[in-house]
């Protein structure tokens, strides 16, 4: 592993003289200088100031909340040094392994090594948090013990010591940031794995609140009323156990009919904690047991030999929608916990995560316990308490998003990324770290195996596969012998000219809804787009409204009734006239997913129809409900973004309707065939998972492109090679790799210039080894009010791309151009 070379070090100004017996430590702090700052650590401090301990610093005029990165005795030769003002674990947050990962990922993507480990931790605004160590009641049994006599134990003197003194506390002992605890870091973990401790972290006083959940108990369904009908069907069919005052809000129900079909036994409730990050779906939830079938099993067999041998290895699990991956993902987690080890399995989406997680808790966890969920859309507080249970080793397997990769898990055996060529791994802001490939860095740094998992794999992994590089596992039928989804294409040139319409929905797909709905199957219905209308264009001039700050069009949203920029989230009035030329024929153009809603809505009267996008779906329990009812058969059509083609299961889809294969491939990116062929498949791979056979309709304007009659075959590999022809001609990735470089101003002279001056630096370095292309005018020449100009480098080589790049960085500063100006993605998905 490479580490960081810092930059410089820089020191804060005294607050007292120095002494020979102090010592010192290097901090990272969430700052945009790619340098550590030294601090001196009170002797009071010192058990707690361990490298990966976070510790609140004086900065400048403030306090901040950094990473002790390491401890030296020596500070920078005539430095002014400050002190440490608090220690803030108990344990150090960062085990030593996700320390060397942060400072990978640092040195790699060249990101402040301070931000890259706030990236990594739950965010620290608790300063005021006060941790409690307590006994658990085995720790309890033992220290009573050994208050009673001299008993043989696993403890040192120091440890039995503590425990005794936690017992005369009544078992609790609260941490006072900076107070001395009387034992060390390593101790206290040694004690919290035998189970003899626990920490608790009281959140802001909040305690378990408790909710009363109602289930059906009576059997038969047979002469009831209409009410408690609509309440069996609730219950037992479409969503399961239910707290009250859901099960009121959706059957329409008074408290009293409730409390009197418990009172005749046709119901039951018990008391439940209500945990925010709990799914209400959860409760009576038990996972289908199969057995695996040949395919799955062969996979498995495989996966269980690379265990054995305990080393570090990837392997690619190349299996068909609907091949039963996830089956396989949950046994291999079960082999690791047999082990002994720990496991993470990284999602594409926030919504998978709920069903995957739901799967894992039944699974592996008796009620919640070992499962703990990682995403950004939980609240601060509930990512600090899942984080704290993985930490303390209760949680030992993590399900999550991008960031869970740094989930701080100890003995990590197995890190599984499904669907690992979803573009939402890759994080599109400082630290711009990609989280498969962050994955595989984790994986190897702790021994432990990689599996990725995809059915569209991207190029680049699938090129290691066969390279040899990485382990390949097919999996080509679906489970069941059922059949893939069969896949037409509908011609929208011919649509249009029998029509004479420009309808997004065409009639072959109007027909198809249809019979869906006559048979009672459920039909998807896929657009790119959110919004109503993705353009407003005037018909006089030709003028189209652009946003203020980005050179990018304006998408009407018309419930809002206003326009919005996707870009950067600003907003303006609805036009009623041309702002250009005045003249009243504003016209929006290019459908969205809201517009879409509308047309079936008016095409299908009686049909149950949701839309599920960005707009509609803001907060998790919107995901929930929504998902929750079309797989509960609440819905007949669900209308949606991409976020509807990746990992859902629902067994009654017979259906998929995509609105236009077209826009993801007229895009300016090296990509677009990779994209759209994943996407189509990805959407074809919806269809007909259950008993019933799927149909998929893609409708285009360009039926001849290898991407989409590829897709239509569902023929991974025909598509791969041409695809990779296609990039040997163009040299690029995986037979290259990029780096994006932008340097960005509000002020259009300033990127002008900065750029003309950094390519006086990049011009001696072109040809040795690597390309530079640039400076030009980004493809987004203005985002978020700022002008942009672009660099690429591609070379074979990756070291030398992060030496120049580093080189780069060091040149910006020697020359006055700010850090902020400049922004470097390595291994970038768009180039824009
Ligand atoms: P993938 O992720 O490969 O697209 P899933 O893991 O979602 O596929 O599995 C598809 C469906 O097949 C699920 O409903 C799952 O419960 C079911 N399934 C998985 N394994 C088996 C098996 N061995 N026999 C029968 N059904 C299975
Ligand atoms: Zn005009
Ligand atoms: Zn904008």
């Amino acid at each position: 592993m490479v580490l960081l070379h810092y930059t410089r070090n820089e020191t804060a100004p005294p607050t007292r003289h120095r002494e020979m017996t102090e010592s010192y430590c290097n901090v990272a702090l969430p700052v945009p200088l790619r340098t550590t700052f030294t601090y001196a650590v009170p002797d009071a401090m010192r058990a707690q100031v361990q490298p990966g301990s976070r510790v609140l610093v004086p900065f400048r005029k403030k306090a901040m909340v950094g990473v002790v990165v390491e401890l030296t005795d020596t500070a920078p030769e005539g430095a002014k040094i400050r002190e440490v003002q608090k220690a803030l674990d108990l344990i150090p947050a960062l085990p030593p392994k996700l320390l060397e990962l942060g400072q990978w990922v640092a040195n790699y993507y060249l990101a402040p090594v301070g931000e890259v480990f706030r990236a990594m931790l739950p965010p620290a605004t608790d300063v005021a948090r006060k941790p409690q160590i307590v006994l658990t009641d085995a720790g309890r049994t033992l220290a009573e013990k050994l208050k009673a006599a001299t008993t043989l134990t696993d403890l040192d003197g120091a440890e039995t010591e503590f425990l005794g003194r936690l017992l005369e506390k009544k078992g609790e002992l609260t941490f006072a940031p900076g107070g001395k605890l009387g034992i060390t870091p390593e101790a206290l973990q040694r004690m919290l794995r035998r189970g003899y401790l626990e920490i608790r972290e009281t959140m802001q006083g909040r305690k378990r609140k408790m909710q009363n959940v109602v289930a059906w108990k009576g059997k038969d369904a047979e002469q009831l009323g209409k009410k408690e009908q609509r309440i069996h069907a609730l219950l037992e069919t479409e969503r399961g156990p239910l707290p009250m005052p859901q099960l009121r809000k959706l059957a329409q129900v008074s408290r009293g009919l409730i409390d009197r079909m418990l009172r005749d036994g046709l119901l039951e409730s018990w008391e439940e904690p209500i945990d925010p990050v709990e799914d209400p779906f959860d409760t009576g939830y038990t996972p289908p047991a199969h057995t695996l079938n040949e395919t799955q099993e062969s996979a498995f067999n495989a996966i269980r030999a690379r265990f054995e041998l305990g080393e570090f290895g990837v392997q690619l699990l190349h299996g068909v929608t609907g091949s039963g991956k996830t089956e396989v993902y949950l046994r291999s987690v079960q082999d690791t916990l047999a082990r002994g080890k720990t496991a993470v399995i990284l999602v594409p989406e926030i919504a998978l995560t709920l069903w995957i997680g739901r799967q894992c808790r039944a699974w592996f966890g008796a009620r919640f316990e070992g499962v703990a969920v990682l995403h950004s859309a939980l609240s601060d507080v509930e990512r600090a308490r899942e984080w704290q249970r993985v930490r303390s080793g209760e949680a030992r397997v993590v399900v999550g998003t991008r960031s869970a990769i740094f989930a701080p898990l100890e003995n990590l055996g197995l890190v599984i990324v499904d669907e690992e060529q979803e573009n939402s791994y890759k994080q599109e802001e400082t630290p711009r770290y990609h989280g498969r490939d962050v994955a595989i860095v984790r994986a190897k740094l702790e021994n432990a195996l990689a599996l990725l998992g995809s059915a569209t794999p991207s190029l680049e992994t699938y090129h290691n596969a066969v390279n040899g590089k990485y382990e390949l596992l097919t999996m080509a039928s679906r489970v069941e012998n059922r059949n893939l989804a069969a896949v037409e294409i509908v011609d929208l040139r011919t649509d249009f000219q029998a029509t004479q319409k420009a309808n997004p929905i065409s009639q072959t797909l109007h027909a198809g809804i249809a019979e869906c709905l006559s048979f009672q199957t459920q039909a998807l219905v896929l657009i790119n787009r959110r919004g109503y209308s993705w353009s407003v264009l005037c018909r006089s001039c030709g003028a189209s409204v652009q946003c203020v700050n980005c050179s990018i069009s304006m998408t009407y949203h018309k419930s809002r009734n206003r326009l919005e920029c996707h870009y950067c989230g600003s907003i303006q009035a609805v036009p009623k006239v041309c702002s250009k030329c005045e003249s009243n024929y504003v016209y929006f153009f290019g459908e969205g997913s809201e517009h879409l809603e509308e047309r079936l809505r008016k095409e299908f009267p009686g049909a149950r129809i949701a839309r599920l996008d960005r707009d509609t779906a803001r907060t998790k329990r919107q995901y929930q409900e929504t998902l929750g009812a079309f797989a509960g058969g609440a819905l007949d059509i669900l209308v949606g973004t991409q976020m509807l083609a990746k990992g859902h299961d629902f067994q009654r889809v017979t259906l998929v309707g995509v609105i236009s294969a077209d826009s993801s491939l007229s895009m300016p990116d090296f990509r677009a065939a990779e994209r759209t062929f994943q996407l189509l498949t990805q959407v074809a791979g919806r269809a007909g998972r259950g008993e019933l056979p799927g149909r998929v309709l893609i409708q285009t304007y360009y039926p001849e492109h290898y991407a989409v009659q590829d897709a239509v075959r569902q023929d991974y590999v025909s598509f791969y090679e041409r695809e990779l022809h296609f990039r040997r001609l163009m040299m690029y990735p995986p037979f290259t790799s990029l780096a994006n470089v932008i340097v960005r101003h509000p002020n259009p002279e300033n990127a002008i210039q900065w750029s003309r001056r950094l390519s006086e630096y990049f011009a001696p370095h072109d040809g040795k080894g690597l390309r530079i292309l640039g400076p030009a005018s980004a493809p987004l020449a203005r985002l978020k009010m700022e002008h942009r100009y672009q660099f690429l480098l591609k070379s074979p080589k990756k070291s030398l791309l992060t030496k120049i790049l580093s080189g780069a960085l060091a040149f910006c500063e020697a020359n006055e151009i700010p850090g902020t100006a400049l922004l470097v993605d390595m291994d970038p998905l768009t180039l824009l």
